[in-house]
């Protein structure tokens, strides 16, 4: 085969070899790299699998800390992101030095130990100040088994925090952090096409604002729609999450139809239908993918200082399970 005719997917499952490496892709990375990954998942599945694998190199498609927590369950790999700029709006929300500083303010004003929750979008550091993580899939299960004597501080989710106050009756101190995408659905077009499709089921992801939720027939983790997807046949459905979500959607549920929920248009513009996706998602690219497996970089590193306290806390949360 000459070079013109090997395909960058040929390219790429070729270097994998070489590697002994897998591919692990978040549900919201583009449709291509969703092809190529080996297993496709949310923050819990893909932390579940990175624990199972026989491999010498996980390459992360997803963003930093998805696979800092690959690391920190697999300190003998080597864990690899395409791109490692690809952040979150909701990690960078919240740091170990903030979150470090509020627990003790939160302590000292309540004269109460604090149990900190932290959603997995956060770094190592913060992870490793906190009690136990969460995922979307698992949250309402870890909020249950908090401990009753102790106050709860969830963080970096404001909008997670808030549904999981109405799901579980919890009293919490809730971070002022949210992910940008999923705040950027817009209410007034996503009533519009309801409107227009009443025949469809609306799923939801818990990042959204309240305004959303409270249009959603379902709220759901990513696996949760997944699942839903799976259900059904010939079932009409509006999404709203991550826009690459769809495809994975349609591999699970061929003959559903899949609708965006829309985005907030750009001032000017009178309609966003399809913009919701996630920039820091979308830094990671086939090109890059390709490069990375190459080259056995970009290589994500946890400093070892905080890696037994910040396993601890993913651990606790496999150990509750979804
Ligand atoms: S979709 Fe939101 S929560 Fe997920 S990685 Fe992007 S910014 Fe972070």
């Amino acid at each position: 085969m000459t070079s013109q005719t090997v395909s960058i997917e040929e390219r790429i499952a070729e270097l994998k070899k070489e590697r002994n490496a897998i591919i692990l892709a978040h549900n919201y990375q583009e449709s291509e790299i969703q092809e190529v990954a080996d297993f496709l998942g949310d923050s819990l599945e893909l932390a579940r699998k990175s624990a199972e694998i026989d491999c010498d190199t996980i390459v992360f498609c997803g963003v930093h800390f998805m696979a800092e927590t690959a690391k920190l369950l697999n300190p003998n790999k080597t864990v690899l992101l395409p791109d490692l700029d690809a952040g979150c709006s909701l990690a960078e929300g919240c740091t170990a030095e903030m979150l470090k500083a509020y627990q003790d303010h939160l302590r000292a004003k309540l004269n109460q130990e604090i149990y900190t929750i932290a959603y997995v979008n956060c770094s190592a550091g913060v992870k490793a100040l906190t009690d136990v993580c969460c995922t979307s899939g698992n949250a309402v299960k870890v909020v249950e088994q908090a401990p009753k004597d102790k106050h709860i501080l969830f963080v970096p989710d404001f909008h997670l925090g808030s549904w999981l106050k109405k799901q579980t009756g919890r009293e919490m101190t809730l971070w002022n952090g949210s992910c940008s995408v999923h705040e950027s659905i817009s209410r007034r077009d996503l009533m519009f096409l309801k409107q227009e499709h009443p025949d469809a089921i609306t799923i939801a992801h818990p990042e959204c604002v309240d305004g959303i939720l409270d249009l959603a027939d379902e709220v759901l983790s990513t696996a949760g729609m997944v699942a839903i997807a799976k259900k059904h046949s010939n079932q009409k459905f509006i999404v709203g999450t991550e826009a690459n979500m769809i495809h994975r959607l349609r591999r699970e549920g061929p003959t559903n139809i899949y609708l965006p929920a829309p985005g907030i248009p750009a001032p000017g513009e009178a309609s966003c239908a399809s913009c919701v996706h996630c920039p820091h998602m979308g830094l990671n690219t086939m090109d890059k993918l390709e490069a990375c497996l190459r080259d056995g970089s970009p290589e994500v590193v946890v400093d070892p200082a905080i890696v037994p306290a910040a396993r601890r806390a993913i651990e606790n949360m496999l150990a509750i399970g979804r």
